[in-house]
Order: structure tokens, then sequence, then C-alpha cells
């Protein structure tokens, strides 16, 4: 072997998602030589999974120079400095090892001489260091982007050598997700733990026990600085390191064993829903296609292994099949039949109705908040209008965000009325309905970016109006931005109801219609396939039911050029933003006018045609008794809101950062909303019923056979349950109860009151074991066999009869929100009185503001103190003149080959 290739895409070296494959594990570039994507083509299945958009790579580089920019660099120096108690450096020097050894050595050697010498601090970034363990083998180097080296408050003679990485991770709904986080710590780990080992290492300098991991502080890639102990993590790498030596010495490539056989041979551990980012995943599925042992088909569609042998007998011509779980049986059957399934649920939600405005995006690759179109159409009751779409020519700009809440504020503005007309005693509440997820997380995030650059604002008008001047809150001069516009405020406020209505699960100010349209269609394949809105759209219709379907229809979506959510395929990725930034450094953006707004508008057009066919697919299912009750719930979560917008009082707090009381007082309203969100699930959908009923931490539901129909006796198939509980039926052979035409739904103000389910008390059967007589008040017609979902009554309601069933009204957060009796003079007239309730936004801040300009001048902000305090917040508002990443500022260059896109997320 000549070169051994294992650093580069080290991170997916320290935290694998695919450690626990033998093949996996025996195909590293260690045992092959090559890299894993050259693996890959070699064995015939060139990777087209894993790659890493040219708009995503960009991003990764634009990043990594504003980490590298002196003034983020000095701030991600004192920062991890300041919070590992150390004393403030005299001063931040940087230097670059171009990642080289020698001279990450001799830089090395020089930071620790400034540090016990002059009390310096050094950021060196571009380093290389010998990968833990491999030191002199020749191996590629570990090249963490950057490290600290800090002089000792302890001892006069020493240095730490604090470790760092650079990730570009976004913020969704202003969060990093935590698996992210800890994935870039490993990374740091990996560097610590070779710094550690490395015969280089200046005599008297010592690897810091923490780390630090810089990630945006905002959406235009400004650093902040992340500390953490890195002692689990270095533990954790280096039980990989030596399980990736243990196993590059057991398995040897043997000379005259063809590559292919060699892969082969090694044990794949395959799951649909992980296996799509490794290299190999198009090599292990066609395997699986390829097999003639009809139990590989489970595998390749990712049935969990426990649940492997209940389904078995469905493909393996037998017939016989256990228990499995509703879902997994409808898909196995979906599969094999070529036929999408139905859950039996009728329709709850409410898109394609009036109040609703449908929104698709497309989302750069290159910015968090980047987006470069938006096409719109809203539904009012007389019909939908055209879908009009919007290019945009700067697609990360402050503008372009602006622009799209003004987009959306026009069409919210024009549904409320609508519903106000419709109804103004009770007005019914208006919805956002999009593709997937991800559009309403960047919806949200632009939203989030906006509230804070407005809440801002409203200190620094506050700061000029007391005659000072308005500052960040690291005490650099702010750049002051205009007032969001009443449109542009209103999209804002409804999408940071949307942001706090996340942890409930019966609300819907948002509408994911692939959610929607999963709670009805189960298809064949994958589930993970099923992720994607046009994958189970292509189910609806049964006109190639065949067992080749899902393979067909995998295919089909994976060759698309376009998505239907906000986020692009790799090459439709690639040309938009090459035609954005076009070749040459300096060419106008869009350097392709013509040609960037035809391609974006193609993409708009496909997530168009995808949710309009969603959409239809959804009429064709009835509405449920109980859409009116999920409509209830969100129409008086929406009453609040309203109150809340128009008296501008916390109605632009992200969720996150609700005050403690609120938060506090959320709990219970949580709880109350999960619990009537599981009470209308299980009364709605038979086939969460029925795997709840099978599923032994659930101990309300059961299942039960009808055994004589006169007197009713039924087979109960439950501990839980038994003599003299009462129960209420669910569902009948998968047909839920609660749609019955008899059934009649009242609303009161505490409660939802459903009468005509069949309810009554069970009495044991003597000497028969869990056989009951059952005499509920309206008796159902029911078979011998009949299938049923029962409950346990008490789980429901308290009532005393047996005709009527209650389900407890969850109340809508009305914390730190306007009650019905405040007025516009309320808070003037009553400060004390109405502090809680309708105070605005104006005033709060204002007094905010005057309380950060007393600590300021009383010396306890930054940059006067030591260690330097750290902004919660993290609004997004950038000083003036501050660099910010600008990853389409050049032509695009593609990533290097060693890497996936497992190494940059
Ligand atoms: S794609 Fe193949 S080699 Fe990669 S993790 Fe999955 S089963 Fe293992
Ligand atoms: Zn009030």
């Amino acid at each position: 072997m000549a070169q051994q290739a294992i650093g580069g895409g080290s991170s997916a070296v320290a935290a694998s998602t695919h450690a626990a494959c033998q093949r996996f594990r025996g195909t590293d570039p260690l045992i092959t030589g090559m890299t894993r994507r050259g693996l890959a083509k070699a064995v015939g299945f060139a990777d087209d999974f894993g790659g890493i958009p040219d708009a995503r790579w960009m991003r990764a580089m634009a990043f990594e120079r504003l980490v590298r920019d002196s003034r983020f660099a000095s701030q991600v120096a004192t920062t991890a400095v300041g919070q590992l108690g150390l004393n403030r450096p005299t001063s931040v020097v940087t230097a670059n090892a171009k990642l080289s050894e020698d001279r990450t050595a001799e830089l090395l050697e020089k930071a620790h001489k400034r540090a016990i010498n002059a009390g310096a601090a050094t950021m060196l970034y571009g380093l290389a260091i010998p990968f833990v363990g491999f030191e002199g083998d020749g191996a590629t180097d570990v090249k963490p982007d950057f490290a600290v080296v800090a002089p000792r408050n302890d001892d006069a003679d020493a240095s730490w050598l604090i470790m760092g990485d650079a990730k570009d991770y976004e913020r969704v709904r202003s969060r990093i997700d935590d698996s992210r986080l800890m994935k870039g710590f490993l990374q740091v780990a990996l560097g610590a733990e070779s710094a550690d080992a490395w015969s280089k290492l200046p005599v008297g300098m010592q690897v810091h026990r923490y780390g630090v991991l810089t990630v945006p502080r905002n959406a235009f890639l400004q650093p902040e600085a992340l500390i953490e102990p890195l002692d689990d993590h270095r533990a954790e790498v280096s039980m990989r390191v030596a399980e990736r030596r243990r196993e590059a010495s057991a398995v040897e490539m043997a000379e005259d064993v063809a590559l292919t056989e060699h892969v082969r041979h090694l044990k794949a551990t395959f799951d649909p829903s992980t296996c799509g980012s490794c290299t190999l995943f198009s090599f292990c599925r066609q395997e699986l296609r390829d097999s003639s042992d009809p139990a590989d088909l489970l595998i390749e569609i990712g049935v969990p292994t426990a649940e492997r042998p209940q389904v078995l007998g469905m493909v393996d011509g037998s017939g016989e099949i256990g228990i499995p779980t509703a879902s997994t049986r409808a898909q196995v059957e979906a599969t094999v039949q070529g036929i999408a399934q139905t859950t039996g649920q009728f329709r709850v939600d409410q898109a394609g109705r009036p109040g609703t405005v449908n929104v698709v995006i497309a989302k750069s690759d290159s910015a968090a908040l980047g987006v470069y179109g938006i096409a719109i159409q809203r539904v009012s009751s007389t019909g939908e209008t055209a879908w009009t779409s919007s290019v945009f020519d700067d697609p990360q700009g402050a503008q372009t965000r602006l622009d799209i809440m003004r987009i959306i504020g026009t069409e919210i503005r024009a549904s409320l009325k609508e519903q106000r007309l419709a109804n103004s005693e009770e007005t019914d509440p208006i919805h956002l309905v999009v593709p997937d997820k991800p559009t309403a997380d960047v919806l949200v995030s632009v939203a989030d970016n906006l509230a804070g650059i407005e809440l801002s604002r409203l200190r620094w008008a506050q700061d000029i109006a007391m005659g000072r001047p308005a500052l960040t809150f690291n005490g650099e001069q702010a750049e002051v931005p205009a007032p969001l516009n009443d449109l542009e405020r209103l999209a804002v406020s409804f999408l940071l109801e949307e942001d706090r209505a996340r942890a409930f699960t019966l609300r819907s100010p948002i509408i994911d219609l692939r959610s929607t349209l999963a709670r009805h269609l189960i298809p064949g394949g994958p589930t993970v396939n099923a992720l994607r809105l046009d994958y189970l759209v292509a189910w609806t219709g049964d006109g190639r039911a065949t067992r080749e379907r899902h393979r067909q229809v995998s295919d089909e979506i994976e060759a698309e050029v376009h998505t239907p959510g906000a986020r692009l395929a790799n090459r439709r990725s690639n040309d938009i933003h090459a035609a954005l930034t076009g070749e040459k450094k300096g060419d106008p953006r869009p350097a392709k006018p013509a040609e960037y707004t035809s391609l974006v508008e193609d993409e708009l057009a496909y997530k168009q045609e995808t949710v309009t066919a969603a959409i239809s697919t959804l009429r064709t299912f009835p509405d449920s008794k109980l859409c009116a009750v999920y409509r209830a719930v969100e129409g008086d979560a929406q009453e609040v809101w309203r109150r809340r917008l128009s008296f501008h009082a916390s109605d632009l707090v992200r969720f996150g950062r609700t005050y403690r009381f609120w938060r506090n007082a959320l709990v219970p309203a949580i709880e109350a909303d999960d619990k009537c969100a599981r009470q209308l699930q299980a009364l709605t959908n038979p086939q969460s019923a029925f795997d709840g009923a099978t599923d032994a931490g659930t101990r309300h539901l059961a299942l039960a056979t009808v055994v004589c129909t006169s007197p009713l006796e039924i087979k109960l198939d439950s501990r839980r349950i038994g003599d003299g509980d009462r129960i209420v039926m669910l569902h009948v052979n998968d047909v839920p109860c609660v749609e019955d035409a008899s059934v009649g739904i009242t609303f009161q103000k505490g409660s939802f009151k459903i009468s005509d389910l069949s309810i009554g008390p069970l009495r044991a059967v003597p000497d028969a074991e869990r056989a009951y007589t059952w005499s509920p008040e309206i008796v159902p017609e029911l078979a011998v066999d009949d299938r049923l979902v029962v409950a346990d009554f008490s789980w429901f309601s308290k009532l005393k009869g047996n005709r009527a069933l209650s389900i407890d009204r969850p109340k809508p957060d009305t914390n730190s929100s306007p009650g019905v009796n405040c007025s516009e003079t309320s808070y003037v007239d009553d400060p004390a009185g109405h502090r809680y309730c309708c105070r605005p936004h104006e005033d709060a801040e204002a007094e905010w503001s005057n309380t950060l300009a007393e600590r300021r001048a009383r010396g306890e902000l930054n940059p006067e103190v030591w260690p330097p305090v750290v902004d919660e917040d993290a609004f997004e508002v950038a000083p003036t003149g501050a660099a910010v990443g600008d990853p389409s500022g050049e032509p695009a260059q593609p990533a290097p080959d060693y890497l996936t896109v497992d190494d940059l997320d």
C-alpha cells in the first residue's frame, strides 16, 4: 500500500454512522488503499448520493475563511481562553501552518514561547498533525481547522494547546442539531488525541481537556466558539481508532482477489434509512435487489430485524404471518402488491381549504437562509388563485428575506380578511401549506432572523432617542436597520407563532403536506423514501401494480433532477449555483440572468405540481367527524395570536426565548395537548390504534375479538383492562367507529363531547381466560370474529354515563398575551397591571435598552469585562463593517474527491 489514506475526511473516521457495518469497516481506506468514493467507482457503482453540492462546499470554504479572518480569529481565541478561566491574553497573534507538519511543529514552538514570555495567545490554523497511532507511517495527517495556544495561570513555564475545529452547521430555527454538534466535537477530539500523542509537541505544552468548536452564530456564517470538555469524546475516538487498527490488521486484501469479491465477502448491515450517505449504498442495494432470497426484500425495504419473522410469510409465498405492527404489514403489503395501502384514517387537516396559503421555495445550499425563489397560491372560498413565483437575484441578501415575508404577508392578510368576513364571531384559523418540513424550517428561520433584527432595532431606537450610540452586544457600532413594514411584520409574527406552536402536536399554523399525506397512505419500498412528497404522490393510483414498482419509483425519484421540497437535488443545485456565480470572479450576480431565472422557475414549477397533486390526492379521502375538533383547537390558539399581533405583545418571541415563567407554564399546556392528540389519534387512525394496542407499553388500548354476539362476549388481549372496567369501542375491523353517521360531536367550552359510541362495562366470564361479557349502552352491530380495538374509558374521561365520551379541550397558550379585556390604552393607563399581558414589544425593548446602557456604563459588558459575556439571545445583527461569508462571491469549485457529505454534516 503506497499511501495510507486515512486523514482528510477524518470526521467520518471519528464518528461514522456506519461503524456498525462490517462491510463499511472492512472497506476502510486503510485497508483498500483508496478513498471511499474511489472504491465505489472501482466496484462499478459510482456514488451519486454522498456527493457534496458545489454551493454547499463553497459555504464550508467561506466559513473556514471567516474563522481565519483576523477579527473573528481573535474573538474566537479570546472567548475560548476566557471561558476556560484563563487570564486575558496580552494580545492574540494568528499564524498559518499551511497544512505542513514541520511548519505546525515550528509554529507551536513559537506560540509556546510567546505564551510564556509575553502572555500572548496564538490562533494557529491550517495545522497538520500525524494521525494518532500512525506517526511516521506515512499516513495522511489529521488537519484540525485551528488551535489556540494560551499561557497557563498555574505554571509560568507552561502553555495550553486548545484544539478546535470549524463546522458550518446550519442553524435551523435558531438551533444547531445536537447530534451534529457531537459529531463536530468528536472531530475536535481526534485532533486532541493526535496532538497529545505527537512527538513534536513542544515540551511544556499540554493539550487542554476542553476543545472549541466554531459554528455559525447567525445566518451570515459569522463564527461563535462553543467550548466543551473532550474526555468522553476522546475516549470514543480512541476506541474507534483502535477498532480501525484491529480491523485493518485482521482484514487483509489478498493480492489475487478482485476488489468486488473483497467487498462482497464482508457482511453488510444494510439499513436504507442510514446507508444513503455511505458511498457503497448503490452497490449494497443492488446486491439485495439481485438476491434470490425473499427475506432480502425485507432488508432492502428496511423492516426492522425483530419484525422480519412476522412478515416473512408475506414475501416468501407461504402466506403465514405473525402479528407485525400494522404499519409494517401495510408497508410489506404495498411493496409486494405494488399498490399503496391506506391507514383507514379520515381527513383531519385543512390543506386545500379556504384560509390556506400554499408555499414552495427553492433553497440555496450555500446559506442557511438563502432562497433562490418562492411560489405561492392562496385558497379561498371561490377556489385557488394562480401560483405566482418570484426569483431572487441575491439569494442570501437581507432584501430577499424581507421580500419573502412581504409575499407571504400579503396572502396571509387576504386569508385573515376572508376568514373574518366568513364568520366574525368565531374566526376560522389560517394555515400555510408546505411540501415538507425543511420548507417550514427555512421560513421560520427567516422570520426568526427578522424578528431578532426588529427587536434589536427597537432597542437602538431607544438608544438614539436617549442620545446614546447604538451598539452591538460586543460594544461595536451597530448598523441600525429599517423597521419592518406591516406585511412583513404580519408574516414574521405568524411564523414565530408557528415556532412557538412546534411543541404542540395539535397545532398547525403550517401544514406539512408530506406528513399529512403519510397519515393516509403507505407506499411500498423503504420508509425513508416516503419522506419525499413526490415519492408518495407517485404511489397514487394502481396502474403500475407490480412487485417491481417500489424499485421503479425509487429509481425514478433518484434520477429526478427536481425535488418537491426546499432542498434541491445536487445536480440542479450545481446548475443554479453556476448560473448565479458564473465562471469569473467579479461577474455580476446572477452571472447568467436568463438561465438562472429559468432554472429556478423550472424547479419551482415541479414543486407546485407536486403540491397540487398531493392536495388532489388528499381530497380523495373522506373528511373526519373530528376535523372540526382539530380546527377548533387551532382556532382557539390563533385567536390569542391575533390579539398578540394587534397589540405587538410578545408575538416576536421564538420558542427558545420564551421567558422562564412562560416556559414553566407551558409544561402543563404541552401535556394537555399531547394527551388530547393521542386520544384523537386513537379515535381516528385505525392503524396507529392497532399498533398502540399491540404495544405492551400502551396500557389503555387493547385488541379484542368477538366470540359471541348474544350475549355480547369478547376475548380481550390485555393484562391491564379487565373485570369491572368500562371500555369504549374505537375501531371494528380497521374502520373507525367515530366516523359512523350516528356519532355526534358537541363543542363545549372545556371539552369535546362525542356521543353514541359503544361504551360499557366488562364482566369476566367464569373459568374462561380473558373472556368477558360486554354490555355497552349502545349495542353495536358485530359479527363473530370481528377484530376490535378498544380503549379503557377512564383514559378518556370521567363521565359517569355510557352514552358519551368527553375529551378535554386543550387551553391555548395565553401566557404573556393580551386578554379579551385588554384595550389599546390598558397598558398606558395601568403599566403595572398589564405588564404581563398586553405590554408591547416597543416598551419592553426600550426598558431592556436602558438596562443594557446602565450595565455598559458600569463596565459590565463586553469588551471591558473578562471573561467576555456570552450573548444568549444570539441575535442576528452584525456590527458595521464586519466580514460576512459570501459563498457565492466567486465561481464554484467542486469538493475534493475524498470528502462525502457525511464529512461536512
Ligand atoms: S451501504 Fe453497505 S457498506 Fe455502507 S453501511 Fe450500508 S451496508 Fe454497510
Ligand atoms: Zn393587558
